[in-house]
């Protein structure tokens, strides 16, 4: 089953997965998603203190229950939370093709990125 179709099990499921992956939906390989969670595991960036407002919490929480119904996991992922330079819960952002997170990169975040010893958002 793609992640579309499991998407589609979920409210609003189909925008969520639009939002997060792009148009096409498709994760970046397991590995890759292992590496930059072992970048950001030992980043000071890794915050636990944002609290997103409710409305946006909510939709996280929709994706990373799609995400965890795909069965997309990576080692240490628990210890994922919040990048304090984009404001990004790094649970889902570590599965997003960074074309597509290109595209949502504001120049302030690039300059701030490229100041963290191997960010893998400073490409
Ligand atoms: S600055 Fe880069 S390495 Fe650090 S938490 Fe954010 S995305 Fe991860």
């Amino acid at each position: 089953m793609s992640l579309l179709d499991i998407a589609h099990k979920y409210k609003n499921g189909a925008i969520a997965i639009t939002s997060w992956l792009g148009a096409g939906g498709v994760p970046v390989a397991q590995a890759i998603a292992q590496n930059r969670a072992n970048v950001c595991l030992k980043c000071p960036h890794n915050n636990d203190n944002f609290k997103p407002a409710e409305i946006v919490a909510s939709a996280i929480r929709r994706v990373i229950e799609i995400k965890n119904d795909s069965k997309l996991r990576v080692d240490g992922e628990k210890s994922l939370k919040t990048c304090d330079i984009c404001l990004c819960p790094l649970r889902t952002k570590i599965w997003t093709p960074i074309d597509i997170i290109q595209k949502g990169v504001t120049e302030e975040e690039r300059a701030q990125f490229a100041t963290v010893p191997g960010c893998w958002q400073n490409q």
